[in-house]
């Protein structure tokens, strides 16, 4: 029977990787990467030298059906994307449902994503949230900036650092300056930080310090 595991890998510590994870990548006969490069440096820094395919945003349609033929005929197949949990605004949803239709059994090990740190340590209820991954970069933005602004729930945003500042000028058009946000930079990096407040004061700081790095917004719900 053969098995598809989906592995996640550090946002960027590399001690955030779990024993699991470091036996599914050692066992796997195939292992699927968003940048065989990235995946290789992994792997040798693991000691570990297994044959890397690559299944990225721009190919994952196209090789489809070829990595589910090759899936079926060996025992572990797993994917990994460059950093975090696959299927998380990375390659990995196509693969998993194809190989569910397949009857190839799936399984998604728990590990490292940057949206979780940065929504438990934002200080906002996290009881219930909603994830937008990366918001649409033109049409439907404004839109969904709308919904967010009526949502209640804490929402979580992936954001890149050139975009972050006209990002939280955004928030300020159309959901409120004084709605409060949490900026998660660089999580389980030397240079980690948070800022908090209202967003109009937030975005005073990064118009000071212009932000480097990766970058999670999170966005406390509206009344709470
Ligand atoms: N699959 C990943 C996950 O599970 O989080 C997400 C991949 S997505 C292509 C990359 C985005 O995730 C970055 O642009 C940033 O918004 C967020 N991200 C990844 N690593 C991060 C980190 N160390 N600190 C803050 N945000 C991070």
């Amino acid at each position: 029977m053969s098995k598809l595991c989906l592995v996640p890998t550090p946002i960027g510590n590399l001690e955030d990787i779990t024993l699991r994870s470091i036996r599914m990548l050692k066992e796997a006969s195939i292992i699927y990467a968003e940048d065989t490069r990235v995946t290789k440096k992994l792997l040798k820094h693991l000691e570990l030298n297994n044959t890397v395919f690559p299944f990225h945003a721009h190919n994952e349609h196209k090789v489809l059906n070829n990595a589910i033929d090759k899936i079926k005929t060996v025992e572990l197949a797993v994917l990994v994307s460059d950093a975090g949990t696959p299927g998380i605004s990375d390659p990995g949803f196509l693969l998993t449902r194809k190989c569910i239709e397949e009857g190839i059994e799936v399984e998604c090990l728990p590990g490292p994503t940057a949206f979780i740190p940065a929504l438990v340590s934002s200080g906002f209820p996290c009881d219930r949230f909603i994830f937008e991954g990366f918001l649409p970069h033109k049409k439907g933005r404004q839109t969904k900036l709308l919904q967010i602004a009526e949502e209640e729930r804490t929402v979580v945003l992936y954001e890149s650092p050139h975009r972050l500042i006209k990002c939280l000028g955004q928030i300020e058009e159309f959901i409120g300056p004084e709605r409060e946000v949490c900026v998660a930079r660089e999580i389980t990096k030397i240079y980690e930080e948070y800022q908090r407040g209202s967003v109009k004061k937030v975005k005073a700081h990064y118009e000071n310090h212009p932000p480097k790095g990766e970058i999670v917004i999170v966005i406390k719900g509206k009344n709470d």
